[in-house]
């Protein structure tokens, strides 16, 4: 193996540390403590387990958790009544929401319904405009994640030749405007995208967030790359055992070829997390009237 290997688990430790330290800081000078209210409907087993790993780690950096936990059969009425109560607490300075929704629930109308300045998810269009204004936003999790993976390895991404595949509103389209603030050279690709590895082999920053399991060869990567890794697809073990948890990159093959790479497990995955807390933050601290942390 070539690559080094982006420690996601190691850097989002260090992050949630610092982040640690600041929400000590902000309390102890100002006398807030910033909260986060986590909002889960129905009991879908994935949803549950991300909804405890985020209060966990809510709870380890000094914040408050509020968490709502809502009956599967929730009318929308509910829930937007629940997010107005929300959006009017002092005490809660981000509203997460789990996604998915049940069906009953128009998840655009909830999404539009939080108050941009607590949405600590960035989904809300007012903050998909102004990071695509390139103003200061809370940004997605998962791309902003991402995008500190990459800078880890390199001091800077501008002139980077960057090519992200899947064009999602979660992860694609925002961790490529993000890179575009960062001055790489950006191209989104997705299913329609014809000749995916020759794009792909273009790139000295590839971010795979495709949702299908191994799909990124060896042959597709620009010897020396840097590779991130969104993916997260469940496969059945061979000898009918527990199911795996593997990239949307084909990690052994691929790390002979690529000059970094995050591992699927303890890559991306933690960072989401460490960045859900400084988005939390951030909110507060933008709230409160008080500098942002510089983190
Ligand atoms: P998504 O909404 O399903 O989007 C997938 C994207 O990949 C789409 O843009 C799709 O293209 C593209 N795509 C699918 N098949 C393709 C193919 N054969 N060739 C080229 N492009 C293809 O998924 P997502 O929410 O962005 O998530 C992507 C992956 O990241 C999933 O494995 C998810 O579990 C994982 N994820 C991880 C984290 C984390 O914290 N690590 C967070 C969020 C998501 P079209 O638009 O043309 O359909």
């Amino acid at each position: 193996m070539s690559a080094t290997i982006i420690d996601g688990k190691a850097i989002a430790a260090d992050l949630r540390s610092r982040i640690a330290t600041d929400v000590a800081r902000v309390t102890k000078a100002h006398g807030h403590v910033p909260g986060i209210a986590v909002v889960l409907v129905g009991d879908n087993a994935a949803s549950s387990v991300y909804v405890r790993s985020k209060t966990k780690a809510v709870a380890e950096a000094g914040m408050r958790a509020f968490d709502h936990k809502l009956p599967a059969d929730t009318s929308e009425e509910d829930l937007l009544a629940l997010i107005a109560k929300l959006n009017a607490d002092e005490n809660v300075n981000g509203i997460l929401v789990q996604l998915p929704l049940p069906p009953q629930i128009d998840q655009n109308k909830i999404i539009f319904a939080i108050d941009p300045a607590k949405d600590v998810d960035g989904f809300h269009p007012i903050n998909v405009g102004r990071l695509s204004s390139g103003l200061f936003s809370l940004v997605p999790c998962t791309p902003l994640g991402c995008v500190r993976l990459a800078k880890t390895v390199h001091e800077s991404l501008a002139g980077m030749e960057a090519v992200v595949v899947g064009r999602s509103n979660i992860v694609g389209k925002p961790v490529a405007n993000l890179l575009l603030s960062e001055n790489a050279t950006v191209t989104i690709t997705h299913s329609k995208t014809r000749d995916l590895p020759a794009v792909c082999r273009r790139a000295d920053l590839l971010v795979a967030a495709i949702g299908r399991p191994e799909m990124v060869r060896a042959d597709w990567i620009k010897p020396g790359a840097t590779v991130i890794d969104v993916g997260i697809n469940r496969v059945p073990a061979a000898d009918g055992g527990k199911p795996r948890i593997v990239g949307d990159v084909a990690f052994a093959e691929v790390a002979e070829v690529a000059g970094a790479i995050t591992p699927v497990p303890g890559g991306v995955g933690p960072m989401t997390i460490a960045c859900l807390l400084l988005n939390t933050l951030r909110a507060g601290c933008q709230q409160k009237g008080l500098p942002l942390p510089e983190l």
